[in-house]
C-alpha cells in the first residue's frame, strides 16, 4: 500500500516531486496548500477564512486544516493509497492524522522527508512560478516551461504566489522551524521516516524517493 506523506521546508520540492509520485504510483495528490488556494480563488467560506493566514505566511489554524483533510482522506479514491503534501505541519495535526487514519484503516506507511538548505530554498522560492489553474510548479532557471510564462500542461499564464515574498517566506520558515520540524522526530519514532537529499536534480531526487518507497 502507498499511504504516503511528503515533508520538507517551503521550496524543498514537495509539489514538484508529488507530480511525479502520483503519476508513477497512481494515487491521489492531497495538497492542503492547493486546496486552500482553490478555495481562495472561488472565495468560499474556507477560502475567506484561510486567505489572510496564507498571504502572511502563517499556518491556517489546526482545527480548520484537520477538518479539511479528514473529509478528503475519507473519500473513496484514497482507499488504495494517497500522497499527503504539506500536511501534517504541526504535532497536533500529526496526532489527529494518526487517530483518523486508524479509524478509517488507512494508516500512513511511509514519510519522505526532503532535506534542503536555506540558501537553496530562498533561490527556489524567489524563482518559482506556478499555474493558477492546475497548480503545476515551474522555476525561472531550473524548471522552465516550454513557452515562457505559459503552463506546459494547460496553457494558462503562470503567476508568482502571493506568499512567495521575502517577508512571507521569513514567516513560513519560522513556522517550519518551530512547528513543523518536530515532526521529523515524531515520524522517526514511528519508524516511518525516509530521508531524501532534496538538493539534487529533480530527476535524482525522484529516483531516491522511488528507492526509498521500494525499500532499496
Ligand atoms: P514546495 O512544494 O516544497 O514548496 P516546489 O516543488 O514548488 O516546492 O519547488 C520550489 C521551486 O523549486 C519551484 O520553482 C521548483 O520548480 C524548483 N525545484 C523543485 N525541485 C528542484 C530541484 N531538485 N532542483 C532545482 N529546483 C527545484
Ligand atoms: P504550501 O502550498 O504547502 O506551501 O502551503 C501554503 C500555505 O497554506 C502555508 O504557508 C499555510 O499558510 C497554508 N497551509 C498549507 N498546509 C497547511 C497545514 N497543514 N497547516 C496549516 N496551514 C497550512
Amino acid at each position: 500500500m502507498h499511504n504516503m506523506i511528503i515533508m520538507g521546508p517551503p521550496g524543498a520540492g514537495k509539489g514538484t516531486q508529488s507530480e511525479r509520485i502520483v503519476s508513477h504510483y497512481h494515487v491521489p495528490h492531497i495538497s492542503t496548500g492547493d486546496m486552500f488556494r482553490e478555495a481562495i480563488a472561488k472565495q468560499t467560506e474556507l477560502g475567506k477564512l484561510a486567505e489572510s493566514y496564507i498571504k502572511s505566511g502563517a499556518l491556517v489554524p489546526d482545527e480548520v486544516t484537520i477538518g479539511l483533510v479528514k473529509e478528503r482522506l475519507s473519500q473513496d479514491d484514497c482507499k488504495n493509497g494517497y500522497l499527503l503534501d504539506g500536511f501534517p505541519r504541526t504535532i497536533a495535526q500529526a496526532e489527529a492524522l494518526k487517530k483518523l487514519t486508524k479509524e478509517i484503516k488507512r494508516e500512513v506507511d511511509c514519510v519522505i522527508n526532503l532535506n534542503c538548505d536555506y540558501g537553496a530554498l530562498t533561490e527556489r522560492i524567489s524563482g518559482r512560478r506556478v499555474c493558477p489553474k492546475c497548480g503545476a510548479s515551474y522555476h525561472l532557471v531550473t524548471k522552465k516551461p516550454k513557452v515562457e510564462n505559459v503552463c506546459d500542461s494547460c496553457g494558462s499564464t503562470l503567476v508568482q504566489r502571493p506568499d512567495d515574498t521575502v517577508e512571507a517566506l521569513k514567516t513560513r520558515l519560522d513556522a517550519y522551524e518551530n512547528k513543523t520540524k518536530p515532526l521529523i522526530d515524531f515520524y522517526k519514532k514511528e519508524g516511518l521516516l525516509k530521508e531524501v537529499d532534496g538538493l539534487q536534480s529533480i530527476e535524482d531526487v525522484f529516483l531516491d524517493i522511488c528507492n526509498a518507497l521500494e525499500g532499496k
